[in-house]
């Protein structure tokens, strides 16, 4: 599809933003909705439902009865898997759908909203679906006691979920809670809930049982708190802000004890060390382009501490600018466009007040800083973009080293000894994930040993490789806990109990 015709498909849009409890449509409650603007434009696009408390209550007894009744725990794990998998042909399916609702929603370039929100979205939900029935529970025998482990789901799962990437976060919640048994409340953001309502949909289509898997939409404030204080939801798995992750857990502790899995914040490091070829440096900085500015910077993984060492550090700070000034925000519709628009005008603020910071604390800005503009007389004039920055001169200290700004903003700092760059890079608060090149083996595995953080990529070619290989990882320190790919992941959408047997 070229970019009018997917003008033309944003134009005739179909905007429907209804919860979905027990298989039906039903309008959210409260007082009304907030105006959403389009971040590509700055146009009013539709109002968003604010909801009311006793959507969620209303939406939890649903769960809980289709649970009690075994509408889908009784199912077998086979079919259980046969019917996400269905769910994930219909995705597939609905793709231009998917990635112009989150194209709309998020400001995200439609060629990456094809290929890593939808792409990614149906990869998981298949490996996910395809690990159901291939979890082996232990058993033991002791002459005349045998004992075996009955491994059940935890009962209602609440899954609440950010704005960067709303389908695939979504994805990363149902999928395990789905895939063991569980009933399901999702709470997308509500800065995003387009895509939310057409998977909620398109589950029911795949023979999901009605009340299996409800919706709410609705603030964070109003329906994701009253989500975590419901004494009938037995687990709340959360992806977002560390911030909010706080909350979640004293709302689980204050109310039933439910368990949590929480996906939050990260300021990932990248460390270039000195045994790296200066042959292959140019290629380094366009990798660590890559991972710095991804979906404009809303990424939580993104490697936003550029960690080098002192030797290499004049050189690769060049050659990182010189890369990042190629990124220039364009029309997310176009399918030429690698980098779009920020979310919203309060989200641009939060990282222009950032930037400030960074200024005032004395770190020099060696690319961008100021918001972008488009001409006066384009129809994007009005939208909300803002291009990659550098910050050079950086020290440990500083709010623009250790807060997450969840923009397009790198930091750089030196180090001279592999002791001095590991103590750097964990030297934070966070511990999401973390990147390295060396070409050093026993390097290599140091830093595995010794670096805090849920993910480690090591790069030791110059080519920008990424893995997809979905074995489990679990976020460090205040980025969370919990698991949401691998096996881990159905694993801790589950209780289990241990039956003993004496004959
Ligand atoms: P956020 O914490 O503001 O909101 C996330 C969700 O929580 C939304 O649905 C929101 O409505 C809800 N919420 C807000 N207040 C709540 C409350 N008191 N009780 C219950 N729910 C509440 O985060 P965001 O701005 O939507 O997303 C950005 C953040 O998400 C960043 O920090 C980013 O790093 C993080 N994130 C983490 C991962 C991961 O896998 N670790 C992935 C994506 C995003």
């Amino acid at each position: 599809m070229g970019h009018t015709d997917w003008i033309r498909r944003a134009e005739t849009a179909d905007f429907e933003i209804v919860n979905i409890v027990d298989g039906k449509d039903v309008r959210p409650g409260g007082s009304g909705g907030v105006a959403k603007r389009a971040p590509r434009t700055g146009e009013a696009m539709y109002d968003f439902p604010e909801g009311c408390p006793s959507d969620v209550d209303r939406a939890v007894r649903s769960a809980m009865a289709a649970f009690d009744e075994g509408r889908w725990r009784l199912l077998s794990a086979t079919d259980r898997k046969a019917v996400l998998l269905r769910l994930a042909d219909l995705i597939d399916r609905n793709r231009d759908e998917f990635a112009l609702y989150e194209t709309l929603d998020v400001g995200k370039p439609i060629s990456l909203s094809l290929a890593e929100d939808v792409g990614g979205s149906v990869a998981q939900l298949r490996d996910t679906a395809e690990k159901a029935d291939k979890i082996i529970s232990p058993a033991a025998q002791d002459g005349r006691h045998s004992a075996f482990m009955q491994r059940k789901p935890v009962g209602v799962i609440g899954a609440i979920v950010g704005w960067n990437y709303p389908l695939s976060l979504a994805i990363g919640k149902i999928a395990p809670a789905l895939a063991m048994g569980n009933s399901v409340i999702l709470k997308p953001s509500e800065f995003t809930p387009l895509s939310a309502t057409l998977l909620a949909k398109l589950a029911l289509e795949a023979g999901v049982p009605p009340g299996v898997f409800n919706l709410v939409h609705g603030r964070g404030d109003i329906i994701g708190a009253a989500l975590c204080a419901h004494p009938h939801v037995d687990l709340i798995s959360f992806t977002g802000s560390t911030r909010t992750g706080r909350r979640i857990m004293a709302a689980a502790g204050a109310s039933n004890l439910k368990r949590v899995v929480l996906e939050c914040g990260g300021k990932s490091p990248f460390l270039v060390f000195e045994d790296w070829p200066p042959a292959d440096l140019d290629a380094l900085a366009a990798t660590i382009v890559a991972v710095a500015f991804p979906n404009q910077g809303a990424r939580c993984t993104a490697a936003t501490r550029l960690l080098v060492h002192q030797d290499f550090k004049q050189d690769l700070v060049k050659r990182v600018v010189d890369h990042a000034r190629r990124i220039v925000p364009g029309d997310p519709l176009d399918p030429a466009t690698a980098y779009g628009a920020i979310i919203h005008e309060a989200h641009l603020s939060a990282i222009l007040a950032a930037i400030t910071s960074g200024q005032d604390a004395g770190a020099c800005v060696r690319l961008g800083g100021r918001r972008h503009r488009f001409d006066h007389r384009s129809e994007l004039s009005g939208g909300c973009y803002f291009g990659p920055t550098v910050f050079d001169d950086v020290t440990s200290d500083m709010v623009i080293a250790r807060e997450e700004v969840f923009g397009p903003v790198l930091t750089v700092q030196s180090f001279r000894s592999d002791d001095e760059a590991v103590a750097l890079a964990n030297d934070t608060d966070f511990g999401l994930s973390a990147y390295a090149a060396t070409r050093d083996l026993a390097r290599s595995q140091r830093l595995a040993r010794d670096i805090r953080a849920g993910g480690l990529m090591i790069w030791g070619t110059a080519t920008p490789r990424f893995g997809s290989i979905p074995l489990g990882s679990e976020p460090h320190k205040q980025s969370g806990f919990g698991y949401e790919t691998g096996f881990e992941a159905l694993l801790g959408c589950s209780v289990a109990t241990a039956v003993h047997v004496m004959s």
